[in-house]
């Protein structure tokens, strides 16, 4: 017999018996994507390309920026979320517009309601990008609340030539209406950081408030359950790409949840392959099932790797 496999020889991820979880990266230019052992990109956040830019970026400085991260993953998926501006992400080109409850005002996909053109021009160049790279392109909208929000937005993105679209759930009204979103778009992304913040009225920077915004909590879990569901009854993709798909044992829950990708920052990726190797698809459900039913954040960890068959 020869060698064995290296462990990580295959980039893939999947359950113990082999029920696939693609593995993706979360990034904000291609520098992040050297040496990356990743299925592709999860998300894109091209807003921290130009969050120090006085002037709106150029189409042409755009599709540059975008094929640049295109040319690193031929062949593979890469999603690309438009500008996530406003709030804890100030675009000075946007205009100092200062309002009372940044977080709950005119954010992500809420920008385009003032400015379009900027939005035009991205999804112009994105799909000029897409268009010269092997790359899977697909995109996605940031702070996406209402079905017609999503509406709207697919249709502007296939009209542009760029027939993969999703949108990013972050808002409870989305997680709620997932199943008539996916009417509309071909995939779903929870943001568990922004689901987080506004499923619990608690800022995500706040430290005081840790305990409220821990992903664990059961009723975080049922949104994304709820999502997942909508995604599986339709044959959709519904992915995660908060920083919570970073901790093996979450992604074991979302796994079993589930979910089709989870997409973390690169160095996050090994550890959460190796958690995903360790578990059957069987108990990856059985230990979603028990993290649902908990009653609190620490009882819902505990429930991972308590009561697995082979702990019996
Ligand atoms: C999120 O909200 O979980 C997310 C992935 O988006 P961002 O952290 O960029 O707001
Ligand atoms: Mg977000």
């Amino acid at each position: 017999p020869g060698p064995p496999p290296e462990p990580d020889a295959d980039l893939r991820g999947r359950t113990a018996d082999g029920h696939p979880v693609a593995l993706l990266a979360n990034i904000g230019g291609a520098a992040e994507l050297a040496g990356a052992r990743v299925e592709g990109v999860g998300l894109f956040r091209t807003e921290l390309l130009f969050q120090h830019h006085i002037d709106p970026p150029t189409k042409a400085e755009q599709v540059a920026a975008y094929a640049e991260v295109f040319a690193a993953m031929p062949g593979r998926q890469v999603i690309v979320r438009t500008l996530d501006a406003g709030s804890d992400k100030p675009l000075p080109f946007l205009g100092g517009h200062v309002e009372p409850n940044p977080a709950l005002g005119l954010r992500g996909l809420r920008v385009a309601r003032r400015h379009g053109d900027i939005l035009r021009t991205q999804i112009a160049a994105i799909a000029a990008a897409a268009r010269g790279s092997s790359a899977r392109v697909a995109v996605m909208a940031p702070m996406v609340t209402t079905v017609a929000e999503a509406a709207q937005f697919a249709a502007l993105c296939r009209d542009a030539g760029l027939p993969t679209v999703g949108v990013m759930i972050e808002v409870p009204a989305a997680a709620l209406r997932s199943a008539q979103i996916l009417q509309t778009v071909d995939f779903l992304s929870v943001g568990t950081n922004d689901l987080s913040q506004y499923a619990f009225a608690a800022d995500r920077r706040s430290g005081e408030l840790a305990d409220l915004l821990d992903p664990w909590q059961p009723v975080l879990l049922s949104l994304i359950a709820q999502c997942a569901a909508a995604g599986a009854a339709v044959g959709r993709p519904v992915g995660v790409c908060g920083e919570a798909a970073a901790d093996p044992a979450f992604a074991v829950v979302l796994a079993g949840l589930g979910v089709t990708s989870l997409s973390m920052s690169p160095p996050s990726v090994p550890a959460v392959r190796a958690a995903l190797a360790a578990y059957t698809w069987d108990e990856c459900r059985a230990a979603a099932q028990r993290a649902l039913a908990a009653p609190d954040p620490a009882s819902a960890r505990a429930a991972v790797t308590h009561g697995r068959a082979s702990d019996d």
